[in-house]
């Protein structure tokens, strides 16, 4: 698909995106059949050393408490019953760059695949990192890592982060990752103020250009204690959700063997959102573990609390799919490539 295709795709209306999403589901199920993927996600610290315009948890935002899972917190969570039936655990956290952090990482997922016994795969996602560290976490077993572009439009971009964010690290980061042997995601948020179809677009091809193997997609959702929140018209909650599920169909279309995981921001904005994205190409589905007690202040984006503990694999046996319990569900697309 062309630029000019991608266009055509994400500006279809209703009547006409149902072609579109049959299509990306036939696509789906030539490469992965009816199964849908697990990963659990602990979100272990809040903490952060950026200021992103669009994020609840920005250093800036002085009105939530800070605070870090211990180690034994995160190995509990990751050795549950049930993320050992998800055979993977997403560990995330705001960016922090500094030796310490990194060695405690490191320790943690040695810990977790020791107490796993190897069951679980470690998919990391703690922002920009030097090579070293990124390095240093693949030798202790990491095997993903999970980092979203947000928008790979230099002029988007500048809009929604303060001057001294890189968007050139961050794509430099992704081509790190790429080198040392990582299963690389990306992603990007759908629905941003000053966003225009066009940019969306460009970050689908930024995707395939990038030659990521998995992508994490969703709506932007506003967060009243963030700068982003007041500067301009928010798009309507309708046209984030739609627009974000012709997004992951176009993907699809475009990157037939990558893992595509609906961002949690779609429950936020509809309980069914995420099944939803499921049912427009995307294969893989969060389950969040993080403790209540802290899940209550990782706050990325406004939500409310009855949406923190939805377990929505009933909901998925229901619409025909099978959960693939206790498969790593590595991306076809780089089991391919690697082997
Ligand atoms: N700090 C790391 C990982 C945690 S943030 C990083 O930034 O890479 C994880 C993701 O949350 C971000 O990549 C961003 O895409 C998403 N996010 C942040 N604020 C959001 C918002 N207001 N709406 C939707 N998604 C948001
Ligand atoms: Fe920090 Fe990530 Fe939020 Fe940016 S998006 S402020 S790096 S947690």
């Amino acid at each position: 698909m062309k630029l000019e295709q991608i266009l055509e795709n994400l500006s279809l209306d209703a009547g006409n995106a149902k072609t579109l999403f049959a299509k990306a589901m036939a696509v789906k199920k030539q490469f992965y059949g009816d199964k849908i993927y697990l990963r659990a996600l602990i979100e272990f610290s809040n903490i952060c050393s950026k200021d992103c315009y669009y994020c609840g948890i920005r250093k800036s935002n002085l009105s939530i408490p800070r605070y870090r899972l211990t180690q034994e917190q995160i190995i509990e969570a990751a050795s549950s019953p049930l993320a050992l039936r998800c055979a993977n655990v997403t560990l995330q956290s705001g960016e922090v760059e500094n030796p310490n952090f990194a060695d405690e990482i490191a320790k943690t997922v040695r810990e977790i695949k020791r107490a796993t016994q190897n069951k679980v795969r470690v998919i990391l996602s703690c922002g920009e990192q030097t090579r070293e560290v990124y390095k240093l976490w693949k030798e202790e077993g990491v095997n993903r890592y999970l980092l979203k572009i947000e928008s790979s439009v230099p002029k988007l971009y500048s809009k929604l982060h303060p001057e001294n964010h890189s968007l050139q690290r961050r794509k430099e980061s992704l081509v790190i990752l790429k080198e040392l042997g990582y299963q690389v995601g990306s992603g990007m948020m759908v629905g941003l103020p000053f966003q225009t179809t066009e940019d969306i677009a460009k970050d689908l091809l930024f995707f395939k250009e990038y030659n990521i193997d998995m992508c994490g997609l969703g709506p932007y959702v506003e967060h009243s204690d963030t700068p982003l929140y007041n500067l301009k018209e928010i798009p309507s909650k309708e046209y984030r959700l739609f627009t974000s599920y012709k997004a992951i169909a176009c993907l699809r279309l475009l990157m037939p063997d990558i893992n595509i995981v609906p961002a949690t921001s779609h429950d936020a904005l509809d309980p069914k959102g995420k099944l939803t994205a499921l049912m427009c190409g995307a294969n893989v589905v969060m389950l969040n573990l993080t403790p209540p007690e802290e899940r209550k202040h990782y706050k990325l984006y406004q939500r409310e609390q009855s949406q923190l503990d939805k377990d929505i694999t009933a909901q998925i046996t229901e619409l025909g799919a099978e959960i693939a319990y206790n498969d790593f569900g590595d991306a076809l697309h780089f089991t391919k490539e690697n082997n």
